[in-house]
């Protein structure tokens, strides 16, 4: 179960508490909180989420109340009406009944021995029309016992003034914790949780990578940190600095299991996070990483990246060289590098975001290079009716031995992909961990002022790595599989320096 795998990451990050999701509502989410409770967790604490009684009925005869009780979860995490509007035009009952909702729905719980957050929905919303009722909603919660009451941007509307004048009076009426809970709809989920945190709340709701409807939620990816490294709270438990390394990771792992891309220039954990490409920034970077990187990456589990483009300098190169960890380099190297940079952006390649090929042109160049196998000839058929379907042969030699497979696909690339790994699987098993993340094609404007060309740009993604290749050619066919075949090459490279596979010099 995703979920499961999720949760898991979760904890191993510090979370405190986890909505494990709405028992009752289906049948999967009564599963998980079955599944959840012998996992063993070490951090975080589930909890189940709900609402507060519906009108007219004992809070003991609500269904989404008894379920909670069943589920035997240690925390709920309940929402209940906090804007007069909601409670009139919504709900259809007096304001005077709302209270009661609360205040019973809330006892109920605690009558269980179940701590209670209580998440008071539109609650800037409602301090806007009516500061009185908005806090007489939270001070009844209070009252009735719960640990926290969360103060809810629901329509993610507010502006930062607002929400630091209603934190501030709500956390001069109340004892208990207050927690916050924002949403993105104006770009200001991070900044209005921030703020709120910097008049008094303690508890702060949210998701990774600012997942949720509409525009999301608060990003925990980002706030994090912030609160971390650049306000000096302490979170995440004891260990951590130890923990705020898994950020990056955490990060791409759900962004992989949820199937939502993370964008490469997400702040804190995206691939362009800290990368670095115009010559002048590199120069200085490599005199000193804080000219142009506002924390260290590696606190956070992210890398530096310097990629190379034709505003690339020596410098670049070099300190590229090294990473790879070469050295000893042939007089002229780093021209020749620099000139074919140069020469590969002027026919239309992007190298700067292709980790790979660059990688792979440097080894080329520095002779250490390895070829592992090469395309000998390949087919591609495209049958098109009610489907399109594809079908391909490729013929590769490894080693002086030829070997021929087959493969289909919905589409001529897809189809020559599978075609050239069920090949090369027969000759090098450990590629079966390497997955394409991500194709992408664009058509490069001139090309020599000849005819139209296009840009491949393929991304692999293996157990513990990234990299991405490119090609351009006027045939699409030609670009997918030059950059195809770098991909899997630097794999096996990768992989050659650390066991012996069958070789060829280039
Ligand atoms: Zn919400």
């Amino acid at each position: 179960m995703d979920k499961i795998r999720i949760v898991q990451k979760l904890d191993e990050l510090g979370i405190d508490i986890i909505e494990g999701g709405w028992p009752g509502s289906n049948p999967k989410d009564s599963e998980f909180f079955k599944v959840v409770k012998n996992l063993g967790l070490s951090s975080s604490r589930i909890a189940a989420f709900g609402s507060t009684r519906r009108k007219g009925i004992r809070a003991r005869d609500d269904p989404s109340l008894t379920s909670i009780v069943e589920t035997d979860v240690p925390i709920a995490v309940i929402f209940g009406k906090s804007w007069p509007l909601h409670v009139r035009e919504v709900l259809n009952c007096t304001l005077e009944e709302n209270l009661d909702m609360v205040a019973e729905s809330v006892e109920f719980l605690r009558d269980h021995g179940i701590e209670v957050i209580f998440d008071a929905e539109h609650f800037f919303d409602g301090y806007k029309q009516d500061p009185g009722y908005t806090l007489k909603v939270i001070r009844v919660a209070e009252e009735a016992g719960a640990s926290t009451v969360t103060l809810c941007d629901t329509n993610g509307g507010s502006l930062m003034e607002e929400v630091r004048e209603a934190t501030r009076a709500a956390s001069n009426s109340l004892k208990c914790r207050i927690g916050i809970h924002t949403h993105n709809d104006a770009g200001l989920a991070v900044a209005n949780t921030l703020v709120a945190v910097s008049v008094g709340a303690r508890h702060i709701q949210g998701t990774m990578i600012g997942l949720g409807e509409r525009c999301g939620n608060a990003d925990l990816s980002q706030l994090i940190p912030t609160l971390a490294l650049k306000m000096g709270y302490s979170l995440l438990g004891a260990r951590l600095e130890e923990r705020l390394k898994l950020l990056t990771p955490t990060a791409r792992f759900i962004s992989d299991v949820v199937n939502v891309r993370l964008a490469d220039n997400w702040p804190y954990v995206g691939r362009n996070a800290f990368a670095h490409k115009a010559g002048v920034h590199i120069d200085a970077m490599l005199k000193n990483p804080r000219t142009y990187e506002h924390i260290d990456p590696a606190l956070i589990g992210n890398e530096r990246r310097i990629s190379i483009s034709e505003l690339a300098g020596r410098s670049t190169i070099q300190y590229m060289i090294s990473k790879m960890g070469y050295s000893d380099l042939e007089r002229g190297v780093i021209t020749k590098i620099l000139d074919e940079v140069k020469r590969l952006e002027a026919r239309g390649y992007h190298l700067e975001s292709a980790d790979g090929t660059v990688e792979l042109l440097i080894m080329r160049n520095l002779g250490v290079a390895t070829r592992h196998f090469s395309v000998l000839n390949w087919t591609v058929e495209v049958q098109g009716s009610e489907q399109t379907k594809a079908a391909s042969r490729v013929t590769i030699e490894v080693n002086g031995e030829v070997l021929t497979e087959e493969g289909i696909g919905v589409g001529p690339v897809h189809a020559l992909d599978n075609a050239l790994r069920n090949a090369l699987l027969k000759k090098f098993p450990s590629l079966e961990d390497t997955k394409l993340a991500d194709y992408r094609v664009t058509v490069v404007d001139s090309v020599e002022g000849t005819a139209a060309a296009v840009r491949v740009f393929v991304e692999f993604v293996s157990t513990d790595k990234r990299w991405c290749t490119t090609s351009v050619s006027r045939n699409i066919i030609d670009a997918s599989l030059n950059a195809l075949v770098d991909g899997y090459t630097y794999k096996l490279i990768q992989e050659k320096r650390k066991k012996d596979l069958p070789q060829v010099k280039l």
